[in-house]
């Protein structure tokens, strides 16, 4: 159904694979993935922001969980 929506990889330019999005194979996946953790990239000591640790509305859901 997503005929025509392929991208290629990132990687090595070949045609994406569904599970592997948006990459070829995993090895690229991998590959990509061991760029961003090889240190090209740098990554920031975790520290969550205050907003997101104060945000407590559990009373008001706009999904109802029972279905
Ligand atoms: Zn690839």
């Amino acid at each position: 159904m997503t005929e025509g929506t392929a991208r290629p990889c990132p990687i090595c330019r070949k045609p994406a694979a569904l599970e592997h999005q948006p990459f070829c194979s995993l090895r690229c996946a991998n590959l990509d993935l061991g760029r961003w953790l090889g240190g090209h990239y740098a990554i920031p000591a975790v520290e969550p922001p205050d907003d997101l640790a104060a945000n407590d509305d559990d009373a008001s859901g706009p999904e109802d969980p029972r279905r």
